[in-house]
């Protein structure tokens, strides 16, 4: 798609590759510029106290490039402020695109001094070191601590000060000390920057997952103490990063850069037309499903996604990255947020990774291609994208609830799982990742059903999602332990461990917090699983061969076996240079409903995973050839002699 916004001549006039957009505030003073190539004029307007009447209205002086600029001497922290901007005989009020601050509910952006929000230590504040594996957890902030049961403090409930506090209910562990007994390296919390669906002024009992952006720049209002002063969500922003790094865990943002709550946004207002997508008839592009498409692949657009990014690696200390339908943004961006970030943190340090699909076509700009799955060889091999291919044939589709993979019914699946082992490296589906570390494993995310009610509604017919359905535990315990023992990167959803539950509701972005809360409880309800989940965690992080991440790992899976529908077996080449270890191990799926007598090959085995537990170490006798793999489960062995 051709238009007036991308190409040489609008890149020559107007693109701006100045990293000072939107306030910088010091002691030295306070500079305002933003970016609007074809405003007449602009006028900037400060409020005292988010007041109603702006107490100083000044024009902005043009630059080069489209840039409009205004400086004072004073340091103006605290103060509000929004821009009038006058196009083509209208006016329009906006606040910043680029604001880093915010008033309630984020209609005035807000003037601050980044350093005086800093918690006590922050300055200091380092990821924790990074692990042999990346084992994600996916939470929502809300869900993690609005269960009373959490033991955290009423004011902190649902907030991002929930995660500082330690010791919770008394009883047994929760929220940040249930985090860390667990063991996963890194915490991905769905989207907080501020989104616009919630109204900060009113009740706790609102809920939304917050995939709308309002504010790219400006956390999240309605998870801060306190709303009416802008500082504050900064400041226990911070606080939650700070203390997910002193517990030993990294953090991971939700990013939405591909719609905006509503196309009349900031970006819209501040430049009307650019930063959407149209299609041929002049209408909006949909292919987010939301309503608009930002458009990806225009310079300043790409500037703009690639300057907040980086903004929040090195403001919040953000150690990665999830692109929501990363399909609708280009592979060309990716590529550069991943060498943008290399080049400041160092290769790798940051994780990126993304969906690659979108809800629908979208119009793209001309040299662009879509960052989906099918141009996976051309995304860096340093962003990932989640494996639908793994999900889908271990548990069935995300949509059709009855639909079963291979541990819950599905038959005919033996060959493509095996595929999935080695983060479909060797074939099988319709593209070839660069190595695993492109993949993301899972079987279950905030969207759709909840493994434990996804597996309740495929194997009862009349499902009642709070019973602890045997079948389904076992299932559950099988699910986790194929994607824990394919190569590629480790994502879950939270409350996986201990079969979370919404009743059965597919999609619950907008239901009520007790639905989508962590009820705590569970975790000693269902502690069998959660000690399994520890287990396979634990171990994972012990098993370089299933760990390696390099283009070569999946020559380490061979003899890969079909023994009878739902029986298969391979052995993982567990050889390291830098670690004493097993070399060898032996892993064994069984979906079928009888055990499975399992002939083992030569040598002196140890049962590592079995039907009750992970991480063992049971040594067989020399003399015992036979292991039997009980029926809806996995066992791996490693060989010790
Ligand atoms: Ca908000």
């Amino acid at each position: 798609m051709k238009t007036f916004f991308n190409g040489e001549d609008f890149d020559e006039r107007f693109r701006y590759d100045g990293k000072d957009l939107g306030v910088r505030c010091t002691e030295e003073g306070t500079v305002f510029k933003v970016w609007s190539p074809f405003a007449q004029k602009i006028e900037l307007r400060l409020y005292r106290n988010d007041g109603e009447e702006a107490c100083v209205i000044k024009e902005m002086e043009p630059e080069d490039k489209g840039v409009w600029k205004q400086a004072f001497t004073e340091n103006l922290h605290g103060m509000y402020y929004d821009y009038l901007v006058h196009i083509e005989e209208k006016k329009l009020r906006t606040a910043d695109p680029y604001a880093t601050g915010c008033n309630c509910n984020g209609r005035k952006s807000m003037v601050v001094d980044l350093k005086r929000t800093d918690p006590e230590g922050f300055r200091e504040d380092k990821a924790p070191a990074a692990e042999k594996e990346q084992i994600i957890y996916e939470l929502h902030i809300k869900d993690f601590s609005y269960d009373k049961e959490s033991g955290i403090p009423e004011i902190y409930r649902g907030k991002y000060k929930a995660f500082t506090v330690q010791g919770t209910n008394g009883k047994y562990p929760t929220c940040m000390d249930y985090l860390k007994e667990l063991g996963i390296t890194h915490v991905h919390l769905l989207p907080f920057f501020d989104y616009g669906s919630v109204d900060e002024a009113g009740s706790d009992g609102q809920y939304n997952w917050g995939y709308d952006p309002l504010n790219y720049n400006v956390p999240e209002g309605s998870y801060a103490t306190d709303v009416s002063d802008g500082t504050v969500r900064i400041r226990e922003c911070k606080e939650m990063v700070q203390a997910l790094h002193k517990n030993g865990i990294r953090v991971v943002m939700d990013v939405v850069y591909n719609h905006t709550y509503s196309e009349d946004s900031w970006l819209q207002r501040m430049v009307p037309g650019y930063y959407y997508r149209h299609r041929e008839d002049g209408s909006l592009s949909d292919g987010s499903a939301c309503g608009n498409d930002i458009a990806a692949g225009r310079a300043m657009v790409d500037n703009y996604i690639v300057d907040s990014v980086m903004y929040w690696a090195k403001e919040y200390h953000i150690d990665g990255f999830r692109f929501d339908l990363m399909g609708l943004l280009t592979v060309e961006l990716m590529n550069r947020i991943r060498r943008e970030l290399n080049a400041e943190f160092g290769e790798g340090e940051k994780l990126l990774y993304g969906e690659p699909w979108r809800a629908d076509t979208s119009p793209m700009e001309d040299g662009t291609s879509a960052a989906l799955k099918e141009n996976t060889e051309s995304l860096d091999d340093g962003i990932g994208i989640f494996s639908d291919d793994t999900r889908d044939v271990i548990k069935g589709h995300v949509f059709d609830e009855k639909e079963p993979g291979f541990v819950n019914g599905g038959s005919g699946l033996e060959a493509l799982l095996l595929f999935a082992v080695t983060g479909w490296r060797d074939g099988g589906t319709c593209f070839m990742p660069k190595s695993c570390a492109q993949i993301i494993n899972y079987v279950s995310a905030h969207d759709n059903f909840t493994l434990w009610d996804k597996l309740v509604y495929s194997m009862h017919e009349k499902p009642e999602f709070e019973k602890k359905y045997e079948d389904v535990l076992s299932a559950n315990k099988l699910a986790a332990f194929i994607y824990f023992t394919c190569q590629g990167n480790l994502f879950m959803q939270a409350g996986e461990e201990f079969g979370r539950t919404k009743w059965g509701e597919g999609n619950s972005y907008n239901s009520l917090p007790e639905i989508n809360m962590l009820k705590w409880s569970q975790s000693v309800e269902y502690k069998e699983l959660v000690e399994y989940y520890k287990g396979l965690i634990r171990l994972r992080k012990k098993l370089p061969g299933l760990c390696d991440k390099s283009a070569s790992a999946s020559t380490r899976i061979t003899e890969k076996k079909i023994y009878k529908s739902g029986v298969v077996s391979f052995r993982v080449d567990n050889r390291s240079a830098s670690e004493e270890g097993v070399e060898e191990l032996l892993v064994i799926y069984n979906a079928d409903s009888e055990d499975y007598p399992f002939r083992l090959p030569e040598g002196r085995w140890a049962v590592l995973v079995d039907a009750e537990a992970a991480d063992l170490r049971r040594v067989l006798h020399t003399e015992e050839k036979e292991v039997v793999v009980a029926a809806h489960s996995g066992m791996m062995l490693a060989l010790i002699e």
